[in-house]
């Protein structure tokens, strides 16, 4: 990182560490790669200035444009249930701020990231590069057909609330393949789900109740 970015982010350092601890490890997440990359991405470069004295905190931020980053404890929930492994190739619909990329990218060996609203999409692109993040791919466009041209990914994480999984999804996951996607109505609570593939066929496992932006058709 350079150095008026690295100077920044240790101002907030203390802050961050706090926030692993007492939302993160506290709440039962424990692989040790989802911790570290919390603790090393400068959440607070991914929020607009106004909101980065919140960027710590225990509640999702908005990015504007209607759209929020996620809450850390949903962020690192939803990247440890998917166990990361650092020779994986990673999918994400719903770049955002690009915050869920770089902690992905902190993980594993490669990301592709897709963003539906346009402004989101290059300034998230632009954020990651400064950053130094230079596994991550950007692109914006409708992440419902995901992204044929790089399949099949170990790993899919869909940050937008979808009614149902999209088809091209489950079939762009690899073998032993997990998919984490909040399923419900926009205006409601959704379900968080885990789609594993074995043996070609998909289990469905229900985990727990979320709230999402809803997942945007173009
Ligand atoms: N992962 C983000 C969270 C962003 S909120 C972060 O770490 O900041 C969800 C994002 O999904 C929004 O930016 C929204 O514009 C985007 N989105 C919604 N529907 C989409 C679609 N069909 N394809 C790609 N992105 C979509």
């Amino acid at each position: 990182m350079a150095g008026f970015l690295q100077q920044q982010a240790d101002q907030f350092e203390p802050m961050r560490q706090r926030m692993v601890k007492t939302q993160i490890m506290n709440r039962g997440i424990s692989n040790p790669a989802v911790l570290d990359a919390m603790r090393k991405v400068p959440r607070h470069l991914f929020v607009p200035k106004e909101y980065q004295d919140e960027a710590y905190n225990d509640y999702p931020l908005p990015i504007g444009y209607g759209q929020t980053i996620s809450q850390p404890y949903i962020v690192a929930y939803m990247t440890e249930v998917i166990r990361p492994g650092s020779r994986m190739k990673a999918l994400e619909i719903g770049t955002g701020s690009g915050y869920q990329a770089a902690i992905l990218a902190e993980i594993v060996d490669k990301v592709y990231t897709i963003e539906i609203v346009p402004e989101l999409a290059k300034e998230s692109e632009e954020r990651l590069k400064k950053l130094g993040y230079k596994n991550v791919v950007c692109k914006y466009g409708d992440g419902y057909q995901g992204w044929k041209e790089y399949a099949p990914f170990d790993l899919i994480i869909v940050t937008a609330a979808a009614e149902t999984i999209p088809q091209p999804l489950i079939d762009q996951l690899a073998e032993d393949g997990r998919l984490v996607i909040p399923v419900g109505k926009p205006s409601a609570v959704q379900e968080l789900q885990l789609v594993v593939k074995k043996k070609s066929k998909t289990e469905i496992k229900r985990l727990t109740f979320v709230r999402f932006v809803p997942f945007k058709r173009l």
